[in-house]
């Protein structure tokens, strides 16, 4: 079953090549307990090396159930060592880090046996050779008997065919020797066993056949056999390790080094915790901002304007400084200017609903100048005033206005009223408080644009200046009721606040004036001065907002409030919607300041982010130099482990997959503790951030953020372990043993 032909080996030394076995034949049954003997240095070892598929001959054959090893692949070998040969070392080889019980198990992780089978087999191994009361120690608590008794359990739990022992017995005493050898020649019933050693007397009474070898050579062979039976059978590969197995295998190994191994995890997980304060401060602040956006939607309407400007171009048009002493003329301003076409505009909102249904409310601004004074004939600053849509304020005293002269004085939502209105109001401005009817017991008066104007000869003269004149019209002008005292949730500023129907009122009634039919019917000329306009349009248009008369379908600006965020999404979609059907002349360009600020800030926040993750990098690849070094002492460390692993046929994959799996469990390891602290660290960032801005969670960490940064940690780990773990898998198996 097992014979060497013409079997030469050498091993290249510094300066010359030494033979270690030189010509060996030799033939052997399958049940038969041959004992090798030899002088130190004769080549014992090598041979029996090469009966154990773990080192290479150099020429000749080794012939394993009749088929010539010559072709033999890696898994082919991989799959002897693993189906047919059980070894015994002279130092044991267990691995310290497992139990007895789970290195005899080791054997059998190959084997594609169910656990329960597993379980049965090793502890049946067990028993016989009477261990089974140790099956929980580990090997540091046996003797030396013991331990070679686990280790010829080990090699016969797969029940090989042969099992190949290399002076098991040099380091016993000769009680325990014998002890020993009897279990070996018990096992040699009913298979193959070599054994190498120097005690003459052991080998004489236990063994069935004697070999002797010196200087490379077999000098003697008790019982020689020669092969009869040619059945020729399959070669077949290697089944390799599952995953999981090598993952149970670090986990076990990391287990006895537990404080090495959360030490490196935790210096690992420093990079990730740089990388996920980042992300999750980047989060919180983004969607801080974001929350703003939202929030703010009831301030910040969507705004159209007759006369636009587009914010990008105004940024970057470059404008040169003028020379000292000279006065430069602009003639870029009016390409900046963008003239909407907002009538046709109001006209399509006006009849598409879905405008409506999307905003809470749509608001049409006019140009038209609200001339109002108090009772001392101070004009009231009319920036103050504002057209409102009233459903949105609730009554803090009075009513809601109802006619074109009634008003209400609109106060922000903690009910303050800005200083100004104080001397408007005629009241004390040291005075911190006021009741509701020290406010609302006041009047206004409302003059038309046009009363400003007195017509003299055959032109109309601007009064604007004359106190004396305005005192006049001031005292026949129209009574502004204030009628309540309202407020928003909103609304931020105080402001004055007036009815749709009071524009109307100003629209007919200037359309009614002598100036204003007479400055129509004249066209190209000015009334007030009696110049012809060049370009008939644009003075038209100016001098009709200089009187204040715009149209009622053509507003100077269009405020759209949207619902909520979503809606002013699809009102800004209704616009492009709108805008794709126009010319070029006719689209329109809206404003989203809101929008526009938050883009911004956004846009800012991403590149501030991704320097602060380079930054946090750096870290990433200290920590990965580290995990190198730490595989690499650890491939160092478990050499003994791989040889063994490799003498009950695991492939160089297999332990590739080993200590990958061991990097896989120190970054997955490293990942979670980078969570966790970053976690600990939000709640004392989010605590503090809230106590000095009031801002809630400002560092937050997504599901999506925690697992991409554990997967990059398993990835920077196992990438950075996958050259040691390379090493490992390429350790020649023979030099592995040497090691000890
Ligand atoms: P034995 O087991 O009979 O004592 P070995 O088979 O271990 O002898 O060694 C035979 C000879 O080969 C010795 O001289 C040893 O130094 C040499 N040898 C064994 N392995 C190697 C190796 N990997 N490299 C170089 N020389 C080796
Ligand atoms: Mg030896």
């Amino acid at each position: 079953m097992l014979e060497l032909k013409n079997i030469y080996k050498s091993y290249q030394l510094s300066d010359n090549r030494q033979e270690v076995l030189k010509d060996i034949n030799i033939s052997f049954r399958k049940n038969e307990f041959v004992s090798i003997l030899g002088p130190s240095g004769s080549g014992k070892t090598t041979l029996l090396n090469i009966i154990g598929g773990i080192d290479n001959y150099d020429s000749g054959d080794l012939i394993i159930d009749n088929i010539s090893t010559t072709k033999y692949t890696n898994s082919n070998w991989d799959n002897y060592r693993n189906k047919k040969i059980g070894f015994v070392f002279q130092n044991y080889n267990l691995i310290d880090h497992l139990s007895i019980f789970d290195n005899v198990r080791l054997a059998l992780t190959l084997s594609g046996l169910s656990k329960n089978e597993v379980y049965n087999k090793s502890v049946d191994a067990l028993k016989s050779v009477g261990l089974i009361e140790h099956i929980n120690k580990k090997p540091n608590q046996l003797s030396g008997g013991q331990m070679q008794r686990v280790a010829i359990a080990r090699a016969i739990v797969k029940n090989p065919d042969i099992i190949v022992a290399d002076e098991p017995t040099g380091a016993l005493d000769s009680k325990t020797s014998a002890e020993i050898m009897k279990i070996l020649k018990d096992i040699s019933k009913n298979r193959l066993v070599i054994m190498v050693t120097h005690n003459q007397e052991l080998a004489k009474e236990y063994s069935s056949r004697i070999v002797s070898i010196e200087d490379g050579k077999i000098i003697n062979d008790s019982n020689p056999y020669k092969v009869i039976n040619k059945d020729k059978n399959e070669i077949s590969s290697n089944k390799s390790l599952k995953f999981i197995t090598s993952l149970e295998l670090s986990f076990k190994n990391l287990l006895t080094k537990r404080k090495r191994a959360i030490l490196t995890s935790f210096a690992c997980s420093i990079g990730i915790i740089g990388i996920a304060l980042v992300l999750s401060i980047t989060n919180g602040v983004n969607k801080y901002i974001k929350d703003v956006e939202v929030n703010s939607i009831n301030d910040y309407p969507i705004i159209i304007e007759r006369n636009t400007y587009d914010v990008f171009e105004t940024v970057s048009l470059p404008r040169k400084k003028c020379e000292n002493n000279k006065v430069c003329i602009n003639d870029e301003k009016n390409g900046l200017i963008i003239k909407n076409n907002i009538k046709d505009f109001k006209n399509y909102i006006d009849i598409n609903d879905k405008f409506k249904k999307y905003a809470t409310n749509i608001v049409s601004s006019y140009d038209i100048d609200l001339n109002v004074y108090n009772k001392d004939y101070k004009k009231i600053d009319k920036d103050l005033f504002k057209e409102l849509n009233f459903s949105d304020y609730s009554i803090v005293y009075g009513r809601k206005p109802k006619e074109y002269n009634e008003i209400v004085i609109v106060l922000d939502k903690n009910n303050y009223l800005s200083k100004d209105f104080l001397s408007y109001l005629n009241l004390d401005i040291n005075k911190t408080h006021f009741t509701y009817n020290e406010i609302i017991n006041n009047s206004f008066k409302l003059i038309l644009n046009t009363d400003y104007y007195k017509k003299e000869e055959n032109h109309y003269v601007d009064y604007s200046n004359n106190l004396e004149f305005i005192k006049n019209i001031v005292n026949s002008g129209v009574d502004l009721k204030i009628v309540g005292i309202l407020n928003s949730e909103e609304s931020m500023n105080s402001c004055i606040g007036y009815t749709e129907k009071l524009n109307k009122y100003l629209i007919d009634n200037i359309s009614k004036t002598e100036i204003y039919r007479d400055q129509i019917n004249s066209k190209k000329t000015n009334v007030t001065n009696n110049t012809n306009f060049d370009d008939f349009d644009n003075t038209y248009e100016s001098l009709e907002k200089f009187l204040g008369v715009y149209e009622i379908n053509n507003p100077s600006k269009i405020s759209i409030y949207a619902k909520d965020y979503k809606s002013k999404e699809k009102i800004i979609s209704l616009i492009n919607e709108y805008n794709e059907k126009q010319t070029d002349k006719d689209k329109i360009k809206y404003n989203d300041m809101m929008k526009l600020l938050v883009d911004t800030l956004l846009n800012i926040l991403n590149v501030i982010s991704y320097v602060l993750i380079g930054f946090a990098s750096i870290s990433l690849v200290v920590s990965s130099i580290m995990i190198s070094i730490i595989t690499y002492i650890s491939v160092l460390e478990r050499t003994k482990e791989i040889g063994v692993l490799r003498a009950i046929g695991a492939s160089k994959k297999d332990i590739k997959k080993i200590f990958n799996a061991e990097t896989i469990i120190e970054g997955f390891l490293a990942g979670v503790i980078g969570i966790i602290i970053t976690k600990f660290l939000s709640v004392f960032i989010n605590l503090i951030v809230r106590n000095i801005i009031d801002i809630k969670n400002i560092s937050i960490l997504s599901i999506n953020n925690i697992f991409s940064l554990i997967i990059l940690s398993i990835l920077v780990n196992l990438l950075s372990g996958l050259k040691p773990s390379i090493t490992a898998s390429n350790k020649n198996i023979v030099d592995a043993f040497r090691c000890d």
